[in-house]
């Protein structure tokens, strides 16, 4: 068996100490779905046997690469270099085999195919291209492997793949997207570890998140592009929801988390070096905190829409073909339909309605900004008074402290702090439902079900749940990139489920 350079392998590297931990993490991987197993020999307690390598590769249904890293690449063997290349050649000689062997050795197997790699663990070699294309030399398939300082140098190994279909490889999870993104440039393959915790280099995704989060399968030169900026984002629910929306809508899109370095200036370079590769069909950005107010700053005010803003911050770009973007924020527009649609009332509806907002931070001055726009009257109450105070003279409303009563008649209340987030799931902003209110809305989202919500349930309030609001911002980004409907129920139940895994609320 050979390997098939014209798709895109998913290959697992095997990192088992033992010989028989290995060809069971082999079987697995298989069945998983990898397309190809890396023998990581420099993990095993000690070199293989003959008879043990033999056993290693004996009913293997899938081509095999054989590393043996040593230590100065970033690997585990310490041993003796002579014998780590005497089995490499040995090994090379396999029909079924390809041998990894770092750039910087001379004297290379001369049968079988090889890949020729460099490692580093700590940035990115300045001279990128010119290290790919000498390990291309003598027709082995180059592999870099770098640390990108973000994900705009991480796009550096994009450039590599247009070149020649090897392996160009961004470490960490600032280097997501050159993982996935592979199999759209034609890489030679691309590594995935069995379970989080078995893989051979800082951020790689597991074969299931290939599969199932990234679209790996239906992946082709022709995928557009969308992801989510923030920092931190690991733990961003977006991919899985717009993953999910894509694949039910039959789209040729993929959507990647990206770890952008806070900071107006790590944020506009990325943008730049997105916007310099029109060829990525890179389409949108979903942009979360720290970056919302840098997204309205880059994109420009001039093509971002009215209430944006005047909130200040843009959680969603579109880009056209042609690199023209546009900014919009979906989360004051999610909250207020969010309302609306509880209330049956249309957006206008909100005209003269009372409302407490209980908070003064970013999730506030969007819903506040949204309120006043629409005529209602709004008292915002938060534990720094000043920052309420601010709020209020910004938008034309009332301020005060939050404590455990609210005062005045709000017929909406609406809790924009994070009193009641996970894991404090006890706490509630107020002890007791107004008398006057008939509707509660929580924006927290995890719990669903929060202190909050429970209360108002018992007072027979209409509730509103951030889940609601979340699920309604991810509604609109979609339909704003696409100019289809979203498939919302999908969407929803993705959030529900994640919700529900990650903490059992
Ligand atoms: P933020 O800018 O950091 O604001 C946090 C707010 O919570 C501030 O008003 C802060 O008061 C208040 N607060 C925090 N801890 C408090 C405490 N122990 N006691 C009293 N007040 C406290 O955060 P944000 O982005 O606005 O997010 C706020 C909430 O909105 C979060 O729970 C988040 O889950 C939710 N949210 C939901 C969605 C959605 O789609 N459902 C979207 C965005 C945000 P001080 O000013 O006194 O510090």
């Amino acid at each position: 068996m050979t390997l098939n350079p014209r798709k895109t392998m998913l290959i697992c590297p095997l990192t088992a100490t033992t010989v028989g931990g290995m060809i069971a993490m082999r079987d697995q991987a298989i069945a998983q779905g990898a397309d190809a197993v890396e023998f990581r020999l420099d993990f095993l307690e000690r070199m293989p046997s003959e008879q043990e390598f033999a056993a290693m590769l004996a009913t293997l249904v899938a081509p095999a690469i054989v590393t043996c890293r040593p230590v100065r690449e970033g690997g585990k063997y310490s041993g003796d270099e002579k014998a780590r290349r005497s089995f490499l050649a040995n090994a090379a000689t396999f029909p079924n085999v390809t041998v990894d062997i770092e750039g910087d050795v001379a004297d290379c197997p001369a049968a079988g195919s090889l890949i020729r790699s460099h490692h580093d663990f700590n940035g990115c070699p300045q001279d990128l291209d010119n290290l790919f294309a000498v390990l291309s030399i003598g027709g082995a398939v180059p592999k870099v492997a770098f640390t990108p300082a973000g994900p705009d140098e991480a796009l550096r190994a994009l450039d590599l793949l247009r070149q020649s279909p090897g392996m160009a490889l961004a470490m960490g999870e600032a280097g997501l997207l050159s993982r996935v993104l592979a199999r759209k440039f034609g890489a030679f393959g691309t590594f995935a570890a069995l379970s989080a915790g078995q893989g051979s280099a800082p951020g790689q995704p597991t074969i299931k998140e290939f599969k199932t989060l990234y679209r790996w399968d239906s992946m082709g030169p022709r995928t557009q592009v969308f992801g989510v900026i923030g920092n931190p984002i690991a733990h961003s629910m977006s991919p899985a929801i717009h993953n999910a929306a894509f694949a039910a809508a039959s789209l040729d899109a993929v959507y990647l988390p990206l770890l952008v370095p806070p900071g107006d200036e790590p944020f506009s370079r990325f943008m730049d070096a997105l916007l310099a590769r029109q060829w990525l069909d890179w389409r949108g950005l979903s942009v979360t905190i720290p970056h919302k107010e840098h997204a309205l700053a880059y994109v420009g005010a001039a093509r971002c829409d009215e209430l944006a803003v005047r909130i200040g911050a843009v959680n969603t770009i579109t880009i056209a073909p042609g690199g023209v973007l546009r900014g919009d924020n979906t989360d004051y527009a999610a909250a207020i339909d969010a309302l609306c649609s509880a209330m049956g009332i249309a957006r206008t509806g909100l005209a003269g309605r009372s409302v407490a907002v209980l908070g003064a931070g970013g999730a506030a001055r969007a819903i506040v900004a949204a309120l006043r726009h629409y005529g209602a009257r709004v008292a915002v109450l938060n534990r720094t008074v000043r920052r309420a105070e601010l709020l209020a003279e910004e938008f034309g409303c009332a301020a005060g402290p939050l404590g455990a009563a609210i005062d005045g008649d709000p017929e909406i209340v609406i809790n924009c702090t994070s009193i009641g987030m996970h894991p404090n799931v006890g706490e509630c902003p107020i002890e007791s439902i107004p008398a006057t209110t008939k509707v509660v809305f929580d924006t927290i989202y995890n719990p669903i079900e929060t202190q909050l919500i429970a209360r108002a349930r018992q007072a027979g309030c209409q509730v509103v749940t951030g889940v609601d609001m979340f699920v309604n911002q991810a509604v609109a980004q979609f339909e704003i990139w696409t100019q289809r409907d979203a498939p919302r129920k999908i969407m929803r139940d993705v959030v529900v489920r994640r919700l529900t895994q990650t903490t059992g609320h």
